[in-house]
């Protein structure tokens, strides 16, 4: 699960991390008495939206005067911000950070992520912080300093030492940033998350170890956990289709492809995928109905399939196992009955009472096309959407 920049600022606060001082405002209005309330010579006007590169699509303003904050906060509120992250639609800013201006002497980066390589959480950091990290991370990873931690003790103040010398933060400021990575490591840990990104971190002019930016991620498995980090959840930044999926308890991603799947079991699902990859198409979604799928879920995974104009074509690989294959040929002549299918659908049903569930879909009058085997049904499906 992901939050927002101000909301992760908020968390890591609580921790002891420097961060500048700010709050949300969701209108003009309140954007204008937050900058009054913050009295600073510079205020900051930020965008927050669950993604990167704002600076570079002017989701970042920085301004001198309270009718500034007012005219910042206008222009932004409701805009369409179009970054490297976001994918050409974009994603409509509905709240804004109203933040101190902060003196900047240098930009470092900071992240915390869990490395499968090693199996550990690993601390990284580089003196080329700023808005253009992933360009060093291509072009000079040797400049992506990694410290890998041991959960048995966690970062090591030793540790902490070193990263900060090797990223260059002045000596005097060592102590400073030690304490920082510390902070962010714990805060790292204890809310189970999977990423903490700060970038920039930054050394102020009057001497102070801050960060700019702050991008927390949270293991949805651990969530259960942290009802304080469930709050925070902003329903508008996530998929509408993910959003219904998961009231049905149907494990439904969305991807960029055209041709929707809806299958029963996580491993059927993945191999759905790639046998659609291999025969020239491209998924929709992931969408896994589970062992115990009922009617009701079957006409779900439905709705939520072909709401999505992207989808040209469905292709419906069931392994009838618990599952009979009859009663989930019921469930697809069912919603594709309701729904008026209006796209070619490929189904192919193995298992318990796979004849039964033939006869079904062959006596349904409907258009469904019957396939024999995963790779004849992927095949299918893919010529049709062509
Ligand atoms: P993004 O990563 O989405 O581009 P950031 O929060 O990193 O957004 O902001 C982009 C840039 O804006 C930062 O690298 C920094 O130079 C500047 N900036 C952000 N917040 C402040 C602030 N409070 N004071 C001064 N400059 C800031
Ligand atoms: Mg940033």
């Amino acid at each position: 699960m992901n939050i927002h920049e101000y909301q992760g600022k908020e968390v890591l606060r609580q921790y002891g991390v420097n961060v500048p001082r700010g709050k949300v405002a969701f209108t003009v209005e309140e954007a204008v008495s937050v900058a009054k309330e913050l009295g600073s010579s510079v205020t900051v006007v930020k965008a927050q939206i669950h993604a990167g590169g704002r600076g570079k699509a002017g989701g970042v303003k920085i301004a001198k005067s309270v009718d500034d904050v007012a005219e910042f906060a206008k222009e932004l509120l409701g805009k369409v911000l179009v970054t490297h992250q976001t994918g050409p639609e974009g994603k409509e800013v509905k709240r804004l950070l109203i933040e101190e201006g902060c003196d900047i002497k240098k930009e470092y980066y900071i992240g915390v992520v869990v490395d499968r390589g090693t199996g550990r959480v690993v601390m990284m950091g580089s003196e080329e912080g700023g808005m253009d990290i992933e360009e060093v991370a291509a072009h000079s990873p040797e400049k992506i300093i990694k410290v890998i931690v041991d959960p048995a003790v966690g970062l090591q103040m030793f540790q902490a030492r070193q990263l900060a010398y090797d990223i260059k933060i002045p000596g005097e400021l060592v102590n400073k940033a030690v304490k920082f990575m510390l902070a962010l490591y714990k805060a790292f840990e204890e809310k189970d998350c999977s990423i903490a990104e700060i970038n920039p971190l930054v050394v102020t002019g009057s001497g102070d170890v801050m960060a700019l930016d702050a991008k927390l991620n949270f293991d949805s498995n651990a969530l259960f956990r942290h009802k304080d980090i469930v709050e925070l959840r902003d329903l508008d930044e996530e998929d509408a289709k993910e959003i219904q999926a998961s009231k049905f308890d149907l494990s439904y991603i969305a991807l960029d492809g055209n041709i929707g799947c809806m299958v029963n079991g996580a491993g059927l699902a993945m191999a759905t995928m790639d046998i659609i990859k291999y025969f020239g198409g491209s998924p929709a979604n992931f969408l896994d109905v589970g062992g115990g799928a009922t009617k009701e879920k079957v006409t779900e995974a439905f709705k939520i399939i072909l709401s999505d104009p992207n989808v040209k074509g469905i292709f419906v690989n069931i392994f009838g196992g618990i599952m009979k294959c009859d009663i989930i040929a019921e469930g697809v002549v069912a919603a594709a009955r309701d729904l008026g299918l209006d796209r070619p659908l490929v189904v192919r049903l193995e298992g318990t009472n796979v004849a039964l569930g033939k006869e079904i879909l062959n006596g349904s009058g409907l258009n469904i096309v019957a396939a024999d085997s995963m790779s004849d049904g992927a095949k299918k499906i893919v010529s049709l959407v062509n």
